[in-house]
C-alpha cells in the first residue's frame, strides 16, 4: 500500500507537486495521468527517496522510503529505462544491483526469465531497444520481489507489442497482489491497462476515478 498525505515539493518558486493526498491499493494496476511537468516524476522521486518532500509525506506500507528495512523488497521502480550501464550486460547489471542490495543472486535469471530477456541475458545493456531497456529496467525493480512497483511511463515510445507487454505483465504483477502505480502522459495507454486513474496538473490532484469515470468528468 502507497499513502501520500499532504505530499508537497517546491523547487524555489516552482511548486512541482501540490498538497497530493492518495491512497494506492493493492492488487490494483492505477495509472497517474498527467502532461509533461505535471509532477508525474518528481512525485515518484518523493516516494522513493530520491528527492525529500518540501512538506507532507509519502509512504510505502507506512513507513518513509529512509525508513524501510529493505527497501528494494518493498519498492520497486523504473524511473529511467536507459538507466542501466551500456557496457555492462543484462545480466551483469542485475548481479550488481542485487548484490549491492542484499538480493540473493538468483533472483537475477528469475527476473530475466520473467520479462522474457532470458535469452539475451549475456548482451550488453547498450545494445538493447527501448523495449528491451524497459523490460531489462522491470526487472531491476523487481529484483526484490516488491509488493508495490512503481513505473514512470513504462510505455514510452514502445511499439503496440511492446506496450501490448507491458499492459498484460503488469496486470499479472497486480493479480498477484502487487501495488502497481504507473505514470503515463496519455490516457490511450492507461485505458486499456488501469483499473483507476488519478489525473495530476500543475502538480494538484485533478480527478481519481475509473477510466469512464474520468473520461466522463473531462
Ligand atoms: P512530469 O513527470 O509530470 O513530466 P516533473 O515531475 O518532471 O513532471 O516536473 C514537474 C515540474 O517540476 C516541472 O515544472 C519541472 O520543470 C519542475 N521540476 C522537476 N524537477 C525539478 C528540479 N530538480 N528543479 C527544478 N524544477 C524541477
Ligand atoms: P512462484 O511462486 O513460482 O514464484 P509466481 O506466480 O510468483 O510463482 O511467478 C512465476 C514465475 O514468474 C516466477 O518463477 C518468476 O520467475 C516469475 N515472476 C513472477 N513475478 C515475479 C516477480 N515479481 N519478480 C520476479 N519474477 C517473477
Amino acid at each position: 500500500m502507497l499513502t501520500l498525505r499532504g505530499l508537497t515539493k517546491r523547487y524555489g518558486e516552482k511548486t512541482a507537486v501540490d498538497d497530493l493526498t492518495l491512497d494506492v491499493a493493492p492488487g490494483k494496476v492505477t495509472g497517474f495521468l498527467g502532461p509533461n511537468g505535471a509532477g508525474k516524476s518528481t512525485t515518484m522521486r518523493l516516494i522513493t527517496g530520491l528527492d525529500r518532500p518540501t512538506s507532507g509525506s509519502a509512504l510505502v506500507q507506512g513507513r518513509p522510503y529512509a525508513r524501510l528495512d529493505r527497501p528494494l523488497r518493498t519498492v520497486g521502480a523504473l524511473l529511467d529505462a536507459r538507466a542501466a550501464h551500456p557496457r555492462r550486460t543484462a545480466y551483469r547489471h542485475l548481479l550488481a544491483m542485487a548484490r549491492s542490495n542484499g538480493i540473493p543472486a538468483r533472483r537475477v535469471p528469475e527476473v530475466l526469465e520473467a520479462v522474457g530477456l532470458a535469452d539475451v541475458a549475456d548482451k550488453r545493456a547498450g545494445s538493447f531497444s527501448l523495449g528491451m531497456s524497459q523490460r531489462l529496467g522491470i526487472a531491476a525493480a523487481l529484483l526484490g520481489d516488491p509488493a508495490v512497483l512503481l513505473l514512470d511511463e513504462p510505455v514510452n515510445g514502445l511499439d503496440p507489442d511492446g506496450v501490448r507487454w507491458v499492459r498484460t505483465f503488469l496486470r499479472s504483477l497486480a493479480d498477484e497482489g502487487r501495488t502497481v502505480f504507473l505514470s503515463s502522459h496519455l490516457m490511450s495507454e492507461l485505458e486499456l491497462t488501469a483499473d483507476r486513474v488519478v489525473v495530476i496538473g500543475r502538480g494538484r490532484l485533478l480527478a481519481d476515478g475509473t477510466v469512464a469515470d474520468v473520461v466522463a468528468a473531462g
